[in-house]
């Protein structure tokens, strides 16, 4: 088991800043993933801890020990790659031993230990059938297990997998992240885990790192990224359907005192009894008095184009008529069935609203509809930088 931590770490390939002064520090034990989009810095990120790339600038450790200059082999990693490649001359079974083989004197292995260990993780793997044949004999997404058994059956410091999940069906992806989150819990190998896929980061890490453009966004637990993304980028990455950003303007009127009602106290509306001239102006006649000192320090930081963030399961959608703070009447655009939930998309303005509502209530396009935003939970972003305001 082992910490890693990346201080200021900047990896250039000639104009591209693939990793742009990054910090991470990845505790003893953690499943650690580092999620984004195609092309934000993640497997660049790993290669450069696994020793394949080196840094321009800062300092990689493991432990306390910086490993800027050590040899990939001397790490003590055990990883799997995107472009995995196995042995095509040896047996399933000689490519998953091979890393115990060739270390068979340090580790003090015999032979039957190591069968042993091959047959475990190609059980738990579920590719004990296949450990005769040859990697050309293989499917791609047989091929990747073998290639992930052949990290697994070493307990390194450190596990690196970069997308090792990729190349299965959908619903042998969904097995395997349960039993990998297990076998990890299980070692508590320290493990970082790359992937572009929100569900699984979200499902199996206990902290993410959600990377764009070459920097780390933010690092939190799951829960953390949904309920207080950092920013837009953030708040729109996670989560499925992302996060609706309402545009509205923070502006300054008539003083007038409302009473927030209790389901709606606190968030950006303040609590009780509110008496407040600065209100959030929403397209659609939407309009949300805001809590005082939120409205006077947004308006005192020139902060007054922002997005009002409420996630799709946060607004509730009535038929009847309603009125109050936060309820705005539309119609229904699509409705999406999926089953266990529908999705009803809504336009405000230019903005297109996600909406989550449970599986069997009949919705039609074209219906009036009243929606009411839960404000506790809505978030409040800056339209000029995209960061969380509130
Ligand atoms: P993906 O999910 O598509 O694998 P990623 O987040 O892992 O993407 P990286 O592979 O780390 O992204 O790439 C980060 C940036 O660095 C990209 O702009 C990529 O084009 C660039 N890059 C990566 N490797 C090289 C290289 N060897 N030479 C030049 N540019 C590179």
């Amino acid at each position: 088991m082992a910490r890693v931590r990346l201080e200021k770490v900047v990896k250039k390939y000639g104009k591209v800043v693939a990793v742009d002064r990054v910090d991470l520090d990845i505790r003893d034990g953690e499943f650690f993933s580092l999620l984004g989009p195609s092309g934000c810095g993640k497997t660049t990120t790993l290669r450069l801890i696994a020793g394949l790339e080196f840094p321009d600038e800062g300092f990689i450790y493991i432990d306390d020990r910086v490993v800027n200059d050590v040899h990939p082999k001397d790490r003590d990693i055990a990883m799997v790659f995107q472009n995995y490649a196995l042995y095509p001359h040896m047996t399933v079974f000689e490519n998953i031993a091979f890393p115990l083989e060739s270390r068979r004197k340090a580790l003090n292995l015999s032979k039957d230990e190591i069968k042993k260990r091959v047959l475990e993780i190609a059980k738990f793997l579920g590719i004990e059938e296949l450990l005769d044949r040859y990697p050309s004999q293989l499917s791609g997404g047989q091929q990747q297990r073998v290639a992930l058994a052949r990290a697994l059956v070493r307990k390194p410091k450190v596990w690196l997998l970069d997308e090792p999940l990729s190349n299965l069906d959908a619903k042998l992806r969904v097995l395997m992240r349960g039993e990998l989150k297990r076998l990890q819990k299980q070692l508590g190998i320290t493990t970082i885990y790359v992937t572009h896929d929100q569900v699984e980061a979200m499902g199996m890490a206990d902290r993410i790192a959600v990377m764009n453009k070459g920097r780390v966004a933010q690092v939190g637990t799951p829960d953390e990224l949904y309920s207080r993304p950092a920013d837009t980028f953030v708040a729109t990455f996670i989560g499925s359907p992302p996060m609706n950003l309402i545009q509205c303007t923070v502006v300054e009127k008539q003083p007038l005192e409302y009473v927030v009602p209790l389901e709606l106290e606190g968030g950006v509306m303040g609590s009780g009894r509110v008496s407040t001239s600065i209100v959030l102006e929403c397209r659609e006649g939407l309009n949300i008095p805001l809590d005082p000192s939120l409205g006077s320090k947004l308006l005192g930081e020139g902060e007054s184009e922002v997005y009002l963030g409420v996630r799709p399961e946060d607004t509730l959608v009535f038929k009847e008529a309603r009125s109050g703070l936060g309820v705005l009447k539309t119609r229904v655009e699509v409705v999406e069935p999926l089953g266990s939930e529908t999705i009803l998309n809504i336009k405000m303005g230019e903005d297109l609203l996600k909406i989550r509502q449970p599986a069997g209530l009949a919705f039609q396009p074209g219906e009036e509809v009243y929606l009411e935003f839960n404000l506790r939970k809505a978030l409040l972003f800056s339209r000029k930088s995209g960061r969380l305001l509130a």
